[in-house]
Order: C-alpha cells, then structure tokens, then sequence
C-alpha cells in the first residue's frame, strides 16, 4: 500500500491508502512549536508511522502548503519552513520512494483521478480555504512549470495596488476570495466575536439570509471571487471546475450565485448558457489520496 501524508499549518495527517481509498488514517496536531521542533516532531510522526506499518508500505507522498522546487522545500509560509529537505532527512531511516508536492496540486490530482473531475480531460480544480490554490489538467495532464511548479492562483493579481499579500506582493486572488476572507468579513459585518467556528457561522448566515449586512458581504465576495474563475476560464477553458476546501461547507449558498454572476456579468471572454462547476467530493482526505499517489 502507500502513504500519504497532508502537512497543514498546524496539522499533520497520515494515511495508508489503497487503490485511492485510505484504509487507515491517523492526525496529529502541532500548534505552538519552533520550526526546529516542528520539523523534529514532523520527522518523527513519519518515521513512527512507516516503521510501524513497514511491511505494507510501498512508498510514501507528501502534501504541502508551499512551493517545491527539485523535491525540496523551498518556501512554506504557513509552515515557516525555506529550503527543507525533508526527503533527505526521512530517506536517512528508511529506503523507499519519497515524493514531495504542493498540497493544492495533491488535492487536484485526487479530485482528478478519484474525485469530481474524474473522467475529464480539461479540468480546473480550486481549493478556497485559508487561502487560494489550485490545479489545472489539459489534455488529461497536470499542468506545472519548469523552474517553479505554477499554477499559484492564490497570487493572480485581480486589483492593482490592493490588499497586500504575505506573499509580498498587491492584490493577490487570495486576499479577497479565500474562505478566510468571507468569514472574517462576515464576522465584521455582523459584530460577531472572531473565534465564532465555521459552523456556527455558517448557521447564522443560513437562519438570516435576508439581511442585508449579510447578503452585502457575500455579493462583494462572490464578485472578486467570479473575477478570478473568470480568469481562469479564459485562459483554460477547461470542461469542469470543481471547487474544494473550506468552501465545500457554504457551497449551497455560494455556488448558485457564482454561476449566476459568471453567466450574467460580462466576465466570460466566450459567452455561454451552462457553465459546469461542481463542489469538490474527497473533501480533507484528498491530500492524503492525491500525495499517495504521486
Ligand atoms: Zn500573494
């Protein structure tokens, strides 16, 4: 069997998965270290893991928030990592093979052989959660750069000189359409404490869809995050865009409305009367998939 590993900001979880179906899975939660130890604590966890599951192991993917360059990771901003080799650190204990890829790109190509896009060939998949990523497949292939692995859709630019990103630069995607966005400007709107959970949240805004605190903030959102898609239509024009993260969770009330305002606003370069998006399926497991099988 093989292993997949999906590497959050705070979180790590670990599957065996077999034939795209995770058979065992297991999580643990690291809030609150230095990177030294996060890494420690991280190694250890696999190393754990993989000897104790040895003998039904073939290989082993990691899935992570970040950029890869040659297997190593270059840059992790929610991990505080730059320059990790955690392939070399791992392959110290235990001689298998070992791939390392963006978790967006992972949860893309769970979706894409398992998932919502399964049988496609053109097919954009987004991640919206605390931030923005994603996947694009032409011709039944992942798309990816040479230098750099592409594909940051998080970081288009959709306002010149707008909110600054942690990435550094202006504007970014992400700084107005990712979950984290909606929720804290929900929040905001409705005087609601920050630590009030998704959940909680999501009921809220279902029990008072008629205010207009409410549907003002999510018309705002629905128009930046539109700009986006849009976007990615006219450059793609893939054949299906499914949609997975955070997002999954307000889908019923956020995907009619992206439809409606893809289909009715004069974003689309080729109009059209149907437009094929559709809510991620593997939901948190597709990291898991999508690095096993790599
Ligand atoms: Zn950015």
């Amino acid at each position: 069997m093989k292993v997949g590993i999906d590497l959050g900001g705070s979180h790590i979880a670990i599957g065996l998965v077999d034939n795209g179906k995770i058979v065992q899975k297991d999580e643990k939660v690291f809030n609150k270290l230095n990177i030294i130890n996060k890494k420690d604590f991280i190694e250890n966890y696999i190393k754990e893991y993989v000897n104790a599951n040895r003998n039904r192991i073939e290989s082993i993917g990691i899935a992570i928030p970040g950029t890869i360059v040659d297997n190593i990771v270059k840059k992790s901003v929610n991990l505080g990592f730059e320059d990790y080799d955690i392939i070399s650190s791992l392959k110290e204990d235990f001689n298998m093979e070992i791939k390392i890829k963006n978790d967006a790109k992972c949860a893309g190509i769970a979706e894409f052989e398992f998932g919502s896009i399964k049988g496609y060939k053109n097919a954009v998949f987004i991640t919206l959660g605390t931030g923005i990523g994603g996947a694009v497949f032409c011709n039944g292939k992942l798309v990816e750069g040479n230098c750099f692995s592409g594909t940051e859709i998080g970081h288009m630019i959709i306002e010149k000189n707008g909110n600054l990103c942690k990435c550094g630069k202006n504007g970014c995607f992400e700084t107005y359409a990712s979950m984290r966005v909606l929720k804290t400007n929900l929040k905001k709107s409705l005087d609601l404490n920050d630590d009030v959970h998704g959940e909680e949240l999501l009921q809220i805004v279902k029990n008072d869809m008629g205010n207009e605190k409410i549907s003002g903030v999510i018309d705002k959102y629905i128009d930046y995050l539109c700009v986006g898609i849009s976007n990615l239509i006219n450059i793609f024009e893939p054949d299906v865009i499914a949609i997975g993260g955070s997002f999954i969770h307000f889908s019923e009330i956020l995907l009619p409305k992206i439809k409606y305002t893809l289909l009715n606003s004069e974003l689309l370069f080729n109009k059209r009367n149907d437009i094929n998006i559709k809510v991620a399926e593997l939901g948190n497991d597709a990291g898991i998939i999508g690095s096993s099988i790599l």
